[in-house]
């Protein structure tokens, strides 16, 4: 049975729909009947509704043409597994018809997620995809599929199903019986075969969270399987995009030990993977086993979504979820968009829990944010931020974060995490419902939203020390995510890197206990410091090579600086640092009095050459650290725009767009109110319904060594912009009456 036959929209954009030429943003543009958009844009990507709209006002200046969403979650519920009925095709074009009331130009969808339980359904299921990707078609809007390629829900009795029930309703989790499971074959191979299995026992491993078996993304059976579905879903769909989620190991070291990930370290690696009691190896960092263990569970996830990339059309959009690829827990998951974009072409960070948090803040997004947005800037690919909530005031400042960090927005609710009874989630809006302000917004002035970060500060992300060394939170992650928050706290402009750059743009660099760096690193920074650069540096750095070995000569000591290193003694286990302590002792520098007293103002300040050496022996957790690292870069000067006048706790970001700048600011934290009743049964939180903003009154000083023509304040807030006037030759001052959520200024040279 093939519904496609029966989808009336078939043929309406030919042009839209997978095949052999490939999927391309040449053929959407036709397709869209967009002949104004001149061949000289086109780009690796697709491109946006946006730039299609916005095509002609396009500014030179832009370094790139990439696209800009404005996303929200297609939601699938139960009722959809009802396909095909009058009503439900009624209810898809009254969404789409909102979506496009409300400003979205893409659809994500959210459902049916587990994708492998629902085999039997897939052409019936693909075929309703098909009638909403024609509605959204129609309406200049994309649909991506988003969907689970590697779990399957596997209950193993009643309090195990009531869970799915309780905590992954959202999922529609239409799973089969275990015994019906075992008989289900795919591509010439059973899907039980190509299950993940436990190190210790040998067991298909299980995922508490998702009450879920997983699939190993190295068994060859289920790569080949999964390109199937793949290819079948866009012949079946005419789908956009595709999200293809949980590229990682779920049961963390646990998985996996199935024979093809045995081969597989034996053949790459050249290690045959010894038992759990072994424990020289398990948890232990100094084992170059154990090391390359670490490489092959970050390298396996970008291999097999090469495999998916390869059954996708050329430069068709290929994203993956994550949630973070800075956390020191991730050589367990193998999860890193640094790895991810060896095949992904977009960037996602999914913001779990709420935005805002209960307590009225959300900068705890910003480390992993602007790491994402390097990776996606290094790549000229879209990076979304996934942020949820429920209510029209969260959608408008879950769009105003991702705008403010220079990110696109991709709004959803997720309903089926709520102790809501089935009326509770009626009387909830839908996604399309709730984001009009914002999208709408953005559309008209999409011109405001360009440009690059404007600072020449970048902290450097060193994701050996984190693979290759740490193994708690202090050891380095803990650091690098204190000397982000420190800086965007301060108000001090900055961007993430993750490799050391050459002097340019970025005219001072930061490294917090980096532990880990090359010789190539090494002689990089040393250029960076001879041509004039700034690198200020704090705990212990440079210590051991990218592959984590010892270095012959600590870094510091290239300039002189003599530091003994306190290592504490951390002996391996199974599973792997789970008989660690808190608090865990870490690794500390200890100076000589001798060489202390050569200190300046609590800083080893060192000039080399045209550059400066900066050093302090604690680390950036430790209070009095952070502040002197931020006097020292309060102190030098900063490029751009000062402003004054704005109560403490707004925070600001700065953009250079050709001739413009563009400052936007937001509350650092706001009020929250919360629901009376709904609470999310995985976080056992309330959930936020309303946000409270305190307006803001008088007026703003923008001081800066550059001559603006014009200085505007724009905002969601205003129906018109405030037109700012000069006080003095560098000085322009600017009304913010009426404004309390989010502006920009927009000043021109
Ligand atoms: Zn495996």
């Amino acid at each position: 049975m093939n519904f496609n036959n029966s989808s009336p929209k078939q043929n309406i954009l030919p042009l839209l729909q997978s095949t052999s030429d490939g999927w391309t943003r040449r053929s959407f543009v036709q397709t869209l009947g967009g002949a104004a958009l001149s061949a000289g844009l086109l780009s690796n990507f697709p491109v946006a509704v946006s730039a299609i709209e916005n095509s002609a006002a396009k500014s030179s200046s832009e370094k790139n043409d990439r696209p800009h969403y404005r996303a929200i979650g297609w939601w699938l519920t139960f009722d959809d597994l009802t396909w095909p009925n009058p009503e439900l095709m009624d209810k898809i074009r009254r969404r789409a018809d909102q979506c496009a009331a409300s400003g979205v130009n893409c659809c994500i969808v959210f459902g049916a997620h587990l994708r492998w339980d629902f085999m039997p359904l897939w052409e019936r299921f693909h075929d309703e995809l098909r009638f909403v990707a024609d509605e959204l078609h129609q309406r200049k809007i994309f649909l991506f599929d988003h969907h689970s390629a590697t779990i399957v829900h596997r209950p193993r009795n009643r309090d195990e199903a009531l869970d799915i029930w309780r905590r992954n309703r959202h999922h529609v989790p239409f799973y089969p019986s275990r015994d019906i499971a075992a008989t289900w074959e795919f591509a010439g191979s059973h899907l039980n075969d190509w299950r993940m299995l436990d190190v210790e026992t040998g067991a298909p491993v299980f995922v508490p969270a998702y009450t879920a078996e997983q699939f190993c993304m190295n068994h060859p059976g289920f790569r080949k399987g999964y390109a199937a579905y793949v290819k079948k879903l866009l012949a079946d769909t005419g789908m956009d995009g595709l999200m293809s989620d949980d590229m990682i190991f779920y049961a963390d070291w646990r998985a996996c030990g199935c024979k093809f990930c045995r081969d597989r370290f034996k053949c790459e690696y050249g290690h045959d993977l010894p038992p759990v009691s072994d424990t020289s190896f398990w948890g232990n960092r100094r084992s170059q086993a154990f090391r390359d263990w670490i490489k092959m569970r970050f390298q396996t996830p970008a291999d097999f979504l090469a495999e998916v990339k390869n059954a996708l059309p050329r430069n068709f959009p290929l994203l993956t979820c994550c949630s973070s690829s800075d956390n020191f827990y991730l050589p367990s998951f193998g999860m890193s968009y640094q790895d991810f974009i060896q095949s992904c072409n977009h960037v996602m960070l999914e913001m779990v829990g709420q935005t805002p948090a209960i307590e009225g803040t959300w900068d705890e997004r910003v480390p992993s944010q602007l790491l994402h947005l390097d990776i996606a800037g290094k790549h000229n690919a879209p990076c979304f931020g996934l942020g949820y909530g429920f209510f029209p005031d969260t959608a408008f400042f879950i769009w105003a974060v991702n705008k403010f960090l220079g990110s696109d927005c991709w709004f959803s609710t997720v309903k089926g995490r709520l102790d809501a009874s089935p009326t509770e989630l009626a009387a909830l809006a839908d996604d399309s419902e709730l984001v009009g302000e914002g999208f709408n917004w953005e559309k008209t002035n999409s011109e405001l939203f360009r440009g690059e970060a404007e600072t020449d500060t970048a902290i450097f992300f060193s994701r050996a020390t984190r693979d290759f060394y740490s193994e708690v939170i202090g050891d380095y992650c803990g650091d690098y995510n204190a000397s982000c928050l420190n800086l965007s706290r301060e108000n001090l402009p900055c961007e993430v890197v993750t490799e050391i750059p050459s002097l340019g743009k970025t005219r001072c660099l930061i490294l917090s206990s980096v532990m880990c760096l090359s010789i190539v690193q090494r002689k990089q920074l040393a250029d960076f410091l001879y041509v004039g650069g700034m690198v200020i540096a704090t705990g212990p750095n440079g210590y051991y090579d990218e592959q984590g070995n010892p270095a012959a000569k600590p870094w510091l000591e290239e300039f002189g600086a003599t530091v003994e290193l306190i290592e504490p003694d951390r002996p391996g286990n199974f599973p792997p640092y789970k008989n660690f302590k808190t608090p865990v002792e870490l690794t500390k520098c200890r100076v000589p009095e001798s060489f202390q007293k050569t200190f300046q103002n609590g800083w080893f300040d060192l000039p080399v050459s045209k550059g400066r050496l900066l050093w302090r022996p604690e680390r950036i957790s430790n209070k009095n650290t952070r502040a002197a690292v931020a006097a020292l870069l309060q102190s030098r000067y900063q490029s751009g725009v000062k402003i004054s006048g704005l109560p403490d706790g707004w925070m600001l970001r700065q953009y250079r767009d050709g001739n413009r700048l563009l400052i936007h600011a937001l509350p650092g934290k706001v009020v929250t109110s919360l629901h009376p009743t709904l609470k999310n049964q995985m976080t056992k939180q309330r959930i936020v319904e309303k946000l409270v903003f305190t307006p803001l009154v008088g007026t703003v000083a923008l001081n800066s060594q550059l001559k603006f023509k014009s200085v505007r304040l724009h905002s969601p807030d205003l129906i018109q912009p405030h037109v700012g006037s000069t006080r003095s030759a560098n000085e322009w001052i600017v009304e913010t009456a009426n404004v309390s959520r989010y502006f920009i200024v927009e000043c021109e040279a």
